[in-house]
């Protein structure tokens, strides 16, 4: 067999934890009921393996389980939560706010209800990817319903200061959504000391399955919103179609095995990329993109003088699986949006690298990644 490259792109997705897919296996044939089936025992099981993940992911981010919406994903939780808050609030206001560096799953919602009349601010952030607060401070108005800013950057994996601004929306009596796909299970989260009003979640960044995710909907105070999706009036009527009961046990089972290793984790990727940071530094002309300390244990993300980006990547492909920028905006060849909102010039967006370390990477690995990255930019750089 071909060896595969190095799996350092943990941002885009994680393997399946073979402790999560241990969980999920008997709900695809053993208890294959469905859910929503309260006449017999078949639905009995599925419904109840169901309440206790829904305990455990409230748990994981100090809400009660009534508030978690199960979805297929955090682009469906973060398209709900935005479109339905929009649509809830319709006669209160108009106004959303929105950072530049957020995910295209929160972009393009908001692009999309300015096409039908609403007003969106798009805050620029510092140079370092934080959103400068008293900037945010200035872009309410009265007729602000939304802000929505994430937590952790899929990107440069920078934490955006949560907490404070879940204060300044309390104040305001704007709702606060973040979307948290890069942080589920990696950094803390508290909905109550974050004053967050809806959270979005995800599975399969955090060593659980694609296709599942949820919504946090804050109760007290009520959060109103719109359901997009209608049908059998699943999850309260907020999201109907029936529950995908082996992923949403592999989603819990991930989200609990996330936080019960958090703090050892956290303290082994820290190691390993600064592993990473100061093997390359021989190489000169290095630009870390983002906060340095501010970020999520396992990215880093740094552009490198003189060099094309293209041909790095190209001559690290069989190496090594990164990206540059994010997965979900490959499709296009302009720079990144993220690293040129830092204010990088486009030679140096194109000229980076996006290394997203994870539970399974090893000190080995990330050595032979060192000599492959040197090697790589110091034939680009003559020109070989
Ligand atoms: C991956 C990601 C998403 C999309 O999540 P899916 O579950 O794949 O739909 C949204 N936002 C951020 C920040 C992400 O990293």
């Amino acid at each position: 067999m071909v060896q595969r490259p190095i799996y350092l792109d943990c941002h885009a997705t994680t393997p399946v934890d073979p402790r999560v897919l241990e969980a999920m296996l008997p709900f695809f044939s053993d208890h294959f009921g469905n859910p929503a089936s309260l006449t017999h025992v078949y639905g009995w099981e599925a419904e109840a393996a169901i309440g206790r993940s829904r305990e455990t992911i409230a748990a994981a981010i100090n809400a009660s389980p009534e508030e978690i919406v199960f979805t297929s994903g955090a682009t469906e939780a973060n398209n709900l939560a935005i479109k339905g808050i929009a649509e809830a609030c319709f006669s209160r206001g108009r106004h959303i706010i929105t950072v530049q560096t957020e995910h295209s799953a929160v972009l393009d919602p908001c692009r999309y209800l300015e096409s039908l009349g609403f007003e969106v601010t798009y805050l620029p952030v510092r140079p370092d990817g934080l959103l400068d607060l008293e900037t945010l401070e200035k872009a309410y108005r009265d007729d602000t319903v939304l802000v929505s800013v994430m937590a952790a950057n899929n990107e440069i994996g920078v934490l955006q200061p949560l907490a404070e601004i879940g204060a300044q929306c309390r104040d305001r009596q704007v709702f606060f959504h973040s979307d948290a796909a890069q942080a589920i299970g990696k950094i803390p989260l508290d909905v109550q000391a974050m004053q967050i009003d809806l959270l979005s979640l995800t599975a399969h960044k955090v060593y659980g399955p694609k296709g599942t995710g949820a919504l946090y909907v804050r109760r007290r105070p009520r959060v109103p919103l719109a359901a997009q999706l209608h049908g059998g009036g699943h999850e309260r009527g907020l999201r109907s179609g029936t529950l995908y009961s082996p992923q949403i046990v592999g989603f819990a089972k991930a989200v609990e095995l996330g936080l019960a290793e958090l703090g050892a984790e956290s303290d082994r990727l820290i190691d390993l990329r600064q592993r990473l940071w100061q093997g390359l530094q021989p190489l000169g002309g290095l630009h870390l993109n983002g906060h340095a300390t501010q970020r999520l244990p396992g990215n880093l993300n740094l552009s490198i003088d003189g060099v094309d980006g293209q041909a790095l990547l190209l001559g690290l492909r069989s190496l090594v699986a990164l990206s540059s920028g994010s997965a979900c905006s490959t499709a296009s060849t302009a720079p990144s949006p993220v690293l040129t909102a830092l204010g990088r010039t486009d030679a140096l967006a194109y000229a980076s690298l996006r290394f997203g370390l994870g539970r399974f990477t090893t000190a080995a690995e990330i050595d032979a990644v060192v000599a492959g990255v040197i090697a790589t930019v110091e034939a680009l750089r003559q020109g070989a």
